[in-house]
Order: C-alpha cells, then sequence, then structure tokens
C-alpha cells in the first residue's frame, strides 16, 4: 500500500541518506512511492518501497541496474552514504522500508509523443531487444509465483474474467485465448526463456525531447522483471508500442522488424505473438478493472484503460493467420511457410490456360497494362464501364490478360479505402490476374478439388458472383479463386461438392452481377484462405504487396504464362538522373518528393497508386486532365496544329469568348504561352504607350521568370540570389494588414499614401512612370489581400497621372476568387491590361494579354507581333474548353461556396490552435499564417505542416516572404468532402508535439 509520504520528509530522509539536498515531487506509481528529487546540479529518482517488501526483491532491483551499466539506456544504482545501493527506515507503524535511489534519464514519456512514427517504433523494437540481451550478462532470478502480469501464468485470469462486467466481445475472446493457450501449453513451455523487462510500457520509455525525430532514450522501473518466455517481452513491448496507432498491425511490425535485428526471433515463437499480444491488452483491462474496484482514487492504475479498450477493438478484429505472415516477414521469413514446396510442385503439377476457358480461343493473348501510369487507361475509362468495355472489345480476335501486382487506381469505393496512420489510404494493388474475356464465357476448374466459397458478393466494385476452391496435390494446399462470376444463386454446385480439372463451375457475370465491372475473370491463386469464410481479398495496401505475393503467388506460374517485367523507375533514379540533366536550381517539392504519374480531377497519384489530394496546383483549374478539355486536345492535335499566319476559327472562337468576360474597354487579345511571356509583353506595350521604363511594383509581388518581369518582382529580386531592385522600380510596401508596414483599420489610407509619395516624388523630378503591375491578391507574397477601396483609391491618382494598371491575372483569374470571375473586380477597377495564363489551359501553355483598343493601337508601331505557338489552334481549342467547363459546371459559384466553406472551418480550427492566424483570401485562393503570439513567422513549422499532410495524402504548399503562409488553391472543383477530409488530417498535424509544443 502507498502512504503519500510528505515532501519535506522524503526530502529530509534523502538528505540523511544520501546527503544529497534536493526538492522531491510525487511521481504515480502502481504500489510504491516514488520521487522525481531535484537540485540544480542534477536529477535522481526515489523510491520508497511498501512495508513487508522482501530485501530480496530490493537486492534483486539493483543488481538489475548494476547488470546493466553496460547499457546506455538504463539508470544508474546511487550509492547512500555508507556505500549501498539501498538503505531503509523505519516508519510510523514500525516497519522497516526500504529505499533505494537511481540516477534520472532526461526525456518525454512515450505516452506523450505524437506522431510515433515507424523509425521510433524500430529503434524501440531494437533497443528493447539490446536490453533484454543485456539484461542475461549475468544470471539473476527472483522467484515470482502467480505473478498476473507474467504472460505464462496468463491462467490466472479465468477466476476473475467473468465477474468484472466485460462485454461479450472480450468474454469470448478471453475464452478463446484460454483455449488457444491451453492446447498450445506445450509448445510454449519449450520457447527459451529469459530474464526480461516485462513492463516497457508507454511510461516506462523514455524519449528524447527532439520533437520532430524524437529518439529513445531509455527504460525505467524494472519491477516487473521475470524470467519468463522471451517472447512475452517483445508481446508487451509491441502491446505498449501500438496503443493509438490506427494500423496497429504494421506498427507492431516495425516494432519486430527492430527486435529481430537484435535478437533473432524463432519461427515457434513468432506463431504466439499475436495471441501473447491480445493476452497482454486482456491482461491489462482485467487488471485495471479489478483495481478500480479495489483502490478507485489511484488514477494511475487505470490510465491505459481506454486506449487499451480501443486497441483491444482494432487488435481483436484482426486476421491471426495474416498477422501472423505480417510477423514472419518482419523478421524476414517468408510470409508463408509452405511457399517454397508449393512453387517446387507447380513446377511438376502446372495447369494451364486452356484449362481454365475451354472452349476460348486463346491465341491472341496480350497483356493489358492497368497500372497507375498506364496510357491505355485514359481517366475517363476509369468510371465509365462502358466505354471501357468497348475499348476492351475493340480488337475482337484479341483477349486482354494481366495485373498481377499491379499498382491501380480503380478501386476507390469506400471499402477500398481506410484512415490510417499515414492518412487516408487504399487498397490498390491487384492479387490476381485478369482476363477480360465476354459475358457468358464459360470457366473451369483448373485442377482437382473441392469447393470452399460459392457465393455472391454484393459489395459495390466486389466480385459479385465468386468461387474458391480448395487443391490439395501431393499433401499441398492451395486455392483458385473466381471472381466476377455470373450469379451463384442458380449454380448446380454447393459448398463442399467436388470438382474434376477441367470441369465448368460457372460463367463469366454481365455487369450488374459482378460488381459493376466490365466481364472479366479475377483469377487468384492462394496458399491459405486465413480466416476468411466466404471472401478472400483480391486487393492489398501496395506497401504490403510483398506480404501478399507470398500468400497469393503469380497465377501465371500455374497457369504456365509468360511473367511480364515492367520497367518502372523509383524515387531515387529519378532524383539521380535530375542532378545529372537538370539544372540545381530546378526545384523539388518536399523534404521527400514524390514520382506522380497520374492526375484525376483534384488528385493526384504517384507510381505507387498514393492518391493525393491536391490544394497547390490551381493550373489544374477545371481538374487535373479534366475528361472534356483532354478530349478536346486529343481532337485538334490530331487535326492541325499550325501559327497564326493562317486564318483559323478557333482563335477567334476563343477570343469571342474571352472578351465576353472582359468589360468594352478591354477588346484586344494577344496569345502567348506563359504568364511570364503576357506580363513581358503587356510592360513591353505600356513602355511603348508611355515612352518611359519606370514601374511601380509592390513588396511580395510576382510576375514572371523573364528579364523583364523578375526587374518588377520583388519576390525574386529581393529575394535568394536576387539583383536587388533596379532605379526604374518603384515599391509599395506589402500592403499587408496584418504584418506589414501598415496594419489594421487604417491601413488602406497608409498604404495609398505610400503611392502618393511615389507619385508626387517622380512628377516633381519630372519623371513618366509608365504602370503599376499589380496582383489583385498577392499570391506568391502571401495571398495578401489588397485593403479594402485601396486599389480603387489608387486608380484616380494612376489615371490622372496617365501610369496605366496591369492586373496580372495569372493566379487570379477565371472564377478562382469566386466572388467575381477576375481578381480586379473584386475591387470595382478596370485596368487598363490583364494578363492571363496558368489555368487559361489547365496544364497546357497558354497565355494572354487584354488591353484596350487604344494600347493596341499603339502597340503597333510597324514592329510585327508574332509568337510560334502563341494562338495555335490546339491552344486555343483547350482554353475555350476551359471556359466552357468553368461555365457549364458553375465553377465560379462552386469556388465561392467551397471556399466560404473552407474558411469559416479553418477559423474553427484556429480556434483551437493558436498558431494560426489571419485566415485570408477569397474563393478557392485562401492562405493562413503560422506564426507564434508575438507574430512571429513559424516558417519551419509551416514546412513541417505541408511534409506531415503530404505524408499523409494530402498536398500543400508555404509561400509569402517568411515562407510561413499555408497557400490553398486547389482546381476549382474541390468539395465539400475533400475539405472535410484535408481538415480532418490538418486537424491531427495541428495535434502533432512540433506543431504545438517548444
Ligand atoms: N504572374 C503570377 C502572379 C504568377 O504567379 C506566375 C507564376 N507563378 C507568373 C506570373 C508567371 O507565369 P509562368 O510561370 O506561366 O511564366
Amino acid at each position: 500500500m502507498k502512504n503519500q509520504f510528505d515532501l519535506k520528509f522524503v526530502e529530509k530522509l534523502v538528505n540523511s541518506k544520501y546527503g544529497i539536498k534536493a526538492k522531491a515531487i510525487q511521481i504515480e506509481g502502481e504500489t510504491d512511492d516514488n520521487f522525481k528529487m531535484s537540485n540544480d546540479d542534477n536529477s535522481f529518482f526515489f523510491k520508497i518501497y511498501p512495508a513487508k517488501t522482501k530485501i530480496e526483491f530490493v537486492q534483486f532491483q539493483t543488481k538489475i541496474l548494476k547488470n546493466l551499466e553496460c547499457n546506455i539506456n538504463t539508470a544508474r544504482n546511487v550509492f547512500d552514504k555508507k556505500n549501498n545501493f539501498f538503505s531503509h527506515f523505519i516508519d510510523e507503524g514500525n516497519d522497516v522500508r526500504y529505499v533505494r535511489m537511481n540516477t534520472w534519464i532526461h526525456g518525454r514519456l512515450w505516452s506523450s509523443i505524437n506522431p510515433l512514427r515507424s523509425t521510433i517504433r524500430e529503434q524501440l523494437g531494437f533497443k528493447s531487444a539490446t536490453l533484454v540481451k543485456d539484461l542475461q550478462r549475468e544470471k539473476l532470478t527472483y522467484e515470482r509465483k502467480d505473478f498476473h502480469w507474467d504472460l505464462a501464468n496468463f491462467e490466472w485470469i479465468k477466476s476473475y474474467y467473468k465477474k468484472i462486467g466485460l462485454n461479450k466481445k472480450y468474454l469470448l475472446t478471453i475464452k478463446q485465448l484460454l483455449d488457444n493457450f491451453k492446447k498450445n501449453r506445450k509448445k510454449y513451455n519449450k520457447l527459451r526463456k529469459w530474464l526480461i523487462h516485462n513492463d516497457l510500457n508507454d511510461n516506462n520509455i523514455v524519449v528524447s525531447n527532439d520533437l520532430k525525430n524524437p529518439k529513445i532514450k531509455g527504460f525505467i522501473d524494472f519491477g516487473d522483471s521475470i524470467k519468463s518466455q522471451l517472447i512475452n517481452e517483445l508481446s508487451v513491448t509491441c502491446t505498449y508500442g501500438i496503443v493509438k496507432s490506427l494500423n496497429p498491425l504494421k506498427s507492431a511490425c516495425e516494432i519486430i522488424k527492430g527486435f529481430h535485428w537484435v535478437i533473432n526471433i524463432h519461427k515457434e515463437e513468432i506463431d504466439f505473438l499475436y495471441d501473447l499480444i491480445l493476452m497482454r491488452i486482456c491482461v491489462s483491462v482485467v487488471k485495471s478493472r479489478l483495481n478500480k474496484k479495489l483502490n478507485s482514487e489511484n488514477k494511475y492504475l487505470q490510465i491505459s484503460n481506454n486506449d487499451m479498450n480501443i486497441l483491444f477493438d482494432r487488435w481483436s478484429s484482426l486476421n491471426k493467420e495474416l498477422a501472423t505472415c505480417f510477423f514472419r516477414d518482419a523478421c524476414s521469413l517468408s510470409p508463408i511457410s509452405n511457399e517454397k514446396k508449393f512453387k517446387k510442385l507447380i513446377k511438376h503439377k502446372r495447369s494451364s490456360i486452356n484449362t481454365l476457358f475451354q472452349n476460348s480461343d486463346l491465341r491472341n493473348l496480350k497483356n493489358l497494362d492497368l497500372s497507375v501510369s498506364s496510357n491505355w487507361l485514359s481517366n475517363e475509362l476509369i468510371n465509365d464501364v462502358d466505354s471501357f468495355e468497348k475499348k476492351i472489345n475493340f480488337e475482337p480476335n484479341l483477349i486482354y490478360y494481366g495485373g498481377y501486382m499491379e499498382t491501380r487506381v480503380v478501386y476507390d469505393s469506400e471499402d477500398y479505402e481506410k484512415l490510417t496512420d499515414s492518412g487516408f489510404e487504399n487498397r490498390t494493388t491487384h492479387l490476381g490476374i485478369d482476363f477480360w474475356v465476354k459475358e457468358k464465357t464459360t470457366v473451369h476448374s483448373i485442377e482437382d478439388g473441392i469447393i470452399k466459397v460459392l457465393t455472391n458478393d454484393k459489395t459495390i466494385k466486389g466480385y459479385g458472383g465468386l468461387i474458391i476452391i480448395e487443391h490439395n496435390i501431393e499433401n499441398i494446399k492451395y486455392y483458385s479463386l473466381y471472381g466476377h462470376l455470373s450469379n451463384q444463386n442458380n449454380s448446380k454446385y454447393k459448398v463442399g461438392d467436388r470438382i474434376n480439372r477441367g470441369e465448368k463451375i460457372g460463367e463469366i457475370g454481365a455487369n450488374k452481377e459482378n460488381g459493376g465491372w466490365c466481364p472479366h475473370l479475377h483469377f487468384q491463386i492462394m496458399l491459405t484462405l486465413l480466416d476468411f469464410e466466404d471472401d478472400f481479398p483480391g486487393v492489398c495496401m501496395e506497401d504490403e504487396k510483398m506480404i501478399w505475393s507470398s500468400i497469393c503467388p503469380d497465377p501465371k506460374l500455374i497457369l504456365e504464362m509468360q511473367t511480364n517485367k515492367n520497367i518502372h523507375f523509383n524515387e531515387n533514379e529519378l532524383k539521380n538522373l535530375r542532378t545529372r540533366f537538370l539544372g540545381s536550381n530546378l526545384k523539388l517539392s518536399y523534404d521527400l518528393p514524390i514520382y506522380i504519374v497520374r492526375g484525376f480531377n483534384q488528385y493526384l497519384y504517384s507510381n505507387k497508386g498514393k492518391k493525393y489530394l491536391d490544394t497547390v496546383n490551381n493550373i489544374a483549374h477545371v481538374g487535373h486532365q479534366n475528361i472534356n478539355v483532354v478530349n478536346a486536345a486529343k481532337d485538334q492535335i490530331g487535326l492541325l496544329n499550325t501559327n497564326t499566319r493562317y486564318l483559323h476559327h478557333e482563335i477567334l472562337s476563343l477570343s469571342k469568348n474571352l472578351l465576353s468576360k472582359f468589360p468594352k474597354k478591354l477588346s484586344k487579345v494577344y496569345y502567348v504561352n506563359s504568364g511570364s511571356e503576357a506580363n513581358e509583353l503587356a510592360l513591353r506595350m505600356t513602355s511603348l504607350y508611355s515612352k518611359s521604363e519606370k514601374f511601380i511594383v509592390f513588396e511580395g509581388g510576382y510576375h514572371g521568370n523573364t528579364n523583364k518581369t523578375i526587374e518588377v518582382s520583388n519576390y525574386k529580386y529581393e529575394g535568394e540570389g536576387g539583383r536587388g531592385k533596379s532605379e526604374n522600380i518603384y515599391e509599395i510596401p506589402m500592403p499587408d494588414k496584418f504584418r506589414g508596414k501598415h496594419r489594421g483599420k487604417d491601413s488602406t489610407n497608409k498604404y495609398y499614401k505610400e503611392l502618393e509619395k511615389i507619385i508626387s516624388k517622380a512628377s516633381k523630378s519630372d519623371e513618366k512612370i509608365s504602370a503599376m503591375i499589380f496582383e489583385p491578391i498577392i499570391s506568391c507574397g502571401g495571398q495578401i489581400e489588397l485593403p479594402s477601396g485601396f486599389l480603387k483609391k489608387c486608380s484616380k491618382i494612376l489615371k490622372k497621372f496617365d501610369i496605366l494598371m496591369i492586373s496580372d491575372e495569372v493566379q487570379t483569374g477565371f472564377g478562382r476568387v469566386g466572388e467575381k470571375y477576375w481578381g480586379y473586380e473584386l475591387h470595382g477597377i478596370i485596368p487598363d491590361i490583364v494578363t492571363l495564363g496558368k489555368p487559361m489551359g489547365n496544364g497546357h501553355p497558354i497565355g494572354a494579354v487584354v488591353c484596350s483598343e487604344k494600347i493596341a493601337q499603339k502597340f503597333d508601331n510597324g514592329l510585327e507581333f508574332f509568337s510560334s505557338f502563341g494562338g495555335n489552334p490546339v491552344s486555343c481549342k483547350i482554353a475555350n474548353e476551359v471556359i466552357k467547363e468553368i461555365d457549364s459546371k458553375n465553377l465560379q459559384s462552386n469556388a465561392k461556396k467551397i471556399g466560404k466553406y473552407l474558411k469559416e472551418s479553418l477559423n474553427k480550427l484556429a480556434k483551437k490552435h493558436s498558431i494560426i492566424r489571419d485566415v485570408r483570401g477569397t474563393g478557392l485562393f485562401i492562405g493562413f499564417e503560422l506564426v507564434n503570439d508575438k507574430l512571429v513567422p513559424q516558417a519551419e513549422k509551416a514546412n513541417y505542416l505541408v511534409n506531415r499532410m503530404k505524408e499523409m495524402g494530402v498536398l500543400m504548399s508555404t509561400d509569402g516572404l517568411e515562407k510561413n503562409v499555408i497557400k490553398i488553391k486547389p482546381p476549382i472543383i474541390f468539395s465539400f468532402s475533400d475539405t472535410d477530409r484535408m481538415l480532418t488530417l490538418l486537424e491531427k498535424v495541428f495535434n502533432e508535439d512540433f506543431m504545438h509544443k517548444g
């Protein structure tokens, strides 16, 4: 029993016994009284054992620490004044109380770390194995009969678990565990026994204070150490190391991998791991229920109860056999034990594709690439079964097949997706081969066998009609799976029926009965059914494919078909090639760059099939690879692509459409290939118009990568490597009401005065200024909204001095700002020139300059304007289609609606996380700042945030002069659910240590 000693008493006690003056703080413990003792120089751990503690136990504890002097992750015994490892005093009840002290391990507890990533889990495994190895240096034992925390004693639970109000699932699980344990007791008893720590729970693991990449610093509390099965140690470590993980199996494997690195885990031990982890979870829950009854005030005793209940649900719902395959893989064993034997067997016991489809003409088989980067599978085919079928049947003599271990994008129904520690993840990798044969094609068993499953899978994009047959050849069992058959209700077979090799078992199903697919056979081989009863996965997570390829070997081996080798690049190869061929200031995004191979609406897909929600690419305005835009491009490029020196209708049709979006004053258009070129041309036009090369620009403005546009881009010339401001440039300070030179309410006037100052100074010295170039919302500068009324005020004085206004709408144009079609309209002004780029071609390079008749006339001074590519029929057709998409799908109003919701949601999030400030922007052109309470920009946190969001499947970017602004400018098809998804993950990251601690 604990005593709750007076802290002053403890301090005196420590001083008298150890000669150390230190302040005491009580720390929670199960039965002992524990204290942290600190003074200016040092901290110590001090323990008072309960009365009646056996001296042998105290000796055992100190000997453990002595034994571990070689281990850098454990504390050292501190001698008392008499040079003893422990001491004692007599308490008020006249009992002897043993005390001991050891050094303090500085750091945080594992339980407080967020996020727990794979690196630290592997390290936990590695270090815990090192610890247990070091524990064996000298033979130490301490007999503890019937110790409840020894998993070898699990049966103690039998007398308690039914009496403490556990739910049915717990009762069933514990009963099952007891039965299994009894059945396998002999094998278990034979496993090696070591002295183990036995309690590396999340409050006994000390982790460094590094918030980004924390490391394991030490292990404490050897109070539960015993000699027991070594595998119990790993089971306990796993149990607490995976608490709170959304994918506990993967997390456990990380720990196991690290452990196995140091201590080779035996096959026989692996077989017990799943149950032992579940046993430890149950012991923890049962103990905490019992303790609650006995000792209701001690909160420590119930700490992990909630988390354990959640872990219980997650762990107990895993497939035990599958989990064991994962463990074997983590221990460098083949996930399936008879994989080798099977592969040997089928070398002389093959079947054939002719057996599978007895009557089909199989002469013309062709491999079909449906991988993420497949050119064959255009986006429009992904959700359009009819078009897919048409294409599949385009060459009637061909039978397409393929797909084993192919990572695909077609599995996008809810059934394939789950929220994991790495964000939303889809099962994407195909485990069988598809044969794209026609509906009603007969299907035959590849080998003698017994029907194990005969059912109709009703899930969307599931198997539809499904048969699984068990084969037992030369005492090796395997299974063949036939999916997407016709409805099985009228099958003449039932489960348990014997089937002969070549016997017809069914027919290929039509779309309505095969799970909603174009007719085909999904054929798969499995070496086990795992614990599935009337289903079996046909698709797995990409990062689990090595394990699944062992469970489901390549069916081509059995069907005697060629195995295709697809050539794929990996990220490292690509990075190396970039270094070799490209200039090093061509930068990649993110700490670990991603290899993107497909775009589809608001998503980008990596080569590994990872789906990224894209909030960065405002160029893919109406969606990546928008089907209508792609088709427009395809139609025109096959017909004609020349320059503007011939008559053509497309450039005129585009000009008419484009100019209809502008007021009458802006009536002429010039086509170029990029935003930079558009601005370059605009600057040239204004120079000619006013015979001056002097320009007014904004701090933070960016207008392009050509010489002239860099000269007017403060963001670049003042940025790293920039040449600084040229003499002909006049700057208005960043009109930022939040952190700019002038803040708050009167900022409109104050920024206006800055312009006034520039103009009056220039006019005093007779300097003619040509134009002011600006963005209606300053994008690269950090999504800065100009103060209200500011531009309107500016326009008057600019007009007065005949200074032209160039509105750079490269980012803000085409409905993105929601409220209006163009950004300048937000300010109630009409500029003299508007420049366009990025979204205009939805990824295709096209830009434009729109100006008044008068400016166009002055520009025509005899020098011909010609751009080889500007205004070509393909670009014009594409831009026309983009405008059509925005109009026909009401995307401007979508930007307004979703932008409003996004802003509101971000403001709500900002209430919970004070680092988020000044959510700003309009429509789907939003930004927010990350600052501390003194408004100091938090660039490192912004960088951390976008990298973490990327890992979780959302692409975001930082910008602003101090790189602390998170910019959100997705394709304007972005939806409410996209917003919710992004917010869910943002909230997760904002809760991580690096974002709010330190
Ligand atoms: N103006 C603005 C506002 C821009 O954001 C950009 C590109 N980031 C440009 C001009 C230059 O466009 P491009 O990269 O197409 O040359």
